[in-house]
């Protein structure tokens, strides 16, 4: 059972890849895939889903839930998933994914694996790998009670082509608004909120190699270059308050798989590249030839970026 990720009436694109991986689980437990989408728009994106990857999906409109609520979300799941008998529950490894999916394992005396970047193929069954102690050792786990409740890192995972086969059924339940412990009042967006950085094709990321904070100007520059740009930062850049917070890229800040990766002046300590580790394609620049950024890079650009992105600018007419 694939637990959606939206916001704002739009599917994340995480949800796509959540189908990918439990089609590699449901394979391998010879298991049928389902999806579910909470909240108040449940019902076109549950269509959406259904129609797109084939699979039966339920609509789960949840009275009061007009917000993503960690606890209502938790709550609801744990009332309806084992009626429809899941046993493997998928959500993003994401900060909404995790508001929910530790407590439900909980709730419905689940194994848990946190954070699944690749699934293998076993006699004994489907064994997970994660990345932990940020990055330096991976682990490989197998779970030995069921159900079980996984959070699956976003750009893991290949999102699922569109299905060939027909249409998926669309159900949809109305559920009473769960007993939780509190409430949202208001959600307010915050003062800098880049919307578009989970949704960016291309992110070009600052790093403190940036030096200053008017050379951000180059940056945002070559952001304008394309139609689906962000501009993001490490977290040096936005503790200098160069950048605002929900713009930074990592552990403690967002985790983003465009396309296209620019990291400028970023050394690639493993807090940062947690977060933009599945990009597609990444370049980085970087003065320094040694710098772990150039480990992950599919092009290491060893120049200073003051040299380096005025004269890419002026190439691309920037
Ligand atoms: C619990 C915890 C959580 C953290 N969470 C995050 C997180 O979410 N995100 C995050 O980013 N960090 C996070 N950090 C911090 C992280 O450990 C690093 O300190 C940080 O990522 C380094 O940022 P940076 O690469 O911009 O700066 P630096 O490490 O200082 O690197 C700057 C780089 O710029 C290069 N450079 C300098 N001048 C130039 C130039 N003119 N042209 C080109 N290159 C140049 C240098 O060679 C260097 O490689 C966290 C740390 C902890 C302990």
């Amino acid at each position: 059972m694939v637990v959606a990720e939206h916001a704002q009436g739009l599917l994340a694109p995480v949800t796509w890849e959540l189908l990918a991986c439990a089609g590699q689980v449901a394979s391998d437990l010879d298991l049928e895939i389902a999806a579910v989408v909470l909240g108040q728009d449940a019902q076109p994106l549950a269509q959406e889903i259904a129609r797109c990857s084939g699979v039966k999906t339920w609509a789960v409109e949840v009275e009061g839930l007009a917000h993503f609520h960690g606890e209502a979300q938790r709550l609801a799941l744990a009332e309806l998933l084992p009626r429809l008998e899941a046993q493997v529950v998928l959500g993003a490894h994401s900060t909404s994914g995790l508001d929910w999916a530790p407590a439900l394992a909980v709730d419905l005396e689940a194994a848990y694996i946190p954070g699944v970047e690749s699934v293998s193929l076993e006699a004994a069954g489907p064994t997970f790998w994660r990345s932990a102690h940020f990055g330096k050792v991976r682990e490989k786990l197998s779970p030995v009670a069921w159900p079980l409740v996984l959070t699956v890192q976003p750009g893991a995972f290949e999102a699922a082509p569109p299905a060939e086969a027909s249409q998926g059924e669309v159900e949809v339940v109305h559920l009473s608004a769960p007993p939780c412990r509190t409430k949202v009042l208001e959600v307010v967006e915050g003062a800098g909120t880049d919307a578009g950085l989970g949704r960016a094709q291309v992110v070009v990321a600052a790093g403190r190699g940036v030096g200053q904070v008017e050379n951000l100007e180059l940056l945002r520059r070559l952001a304008g270059l394309f139609s689906s740009a962000a501009l993001a930062g490490s977290r040096p850049v936005c503790d200098l308050g160069w950048l605002g917070y929900s713009q930074q890229v990592g552990l403690t800040g967002a985790t983003v798989t465009p396309r296209l990766y620019l990291a400028c002046g970023i050394s690639g300590a493993r807090q940062h590249t947690v977060g933009m580790q599945g990009s597609g394609f990444i370049v980085a620049v970087n003065s320094d030839p040694q710098a772990a950024i150039f480990n992950l890079a599919d092009v290491c650009v060893v120049e200073d970026l003051t040299v380096f992105l005025p004269a890419l600018l002026e190439m691309a007419g920037g």
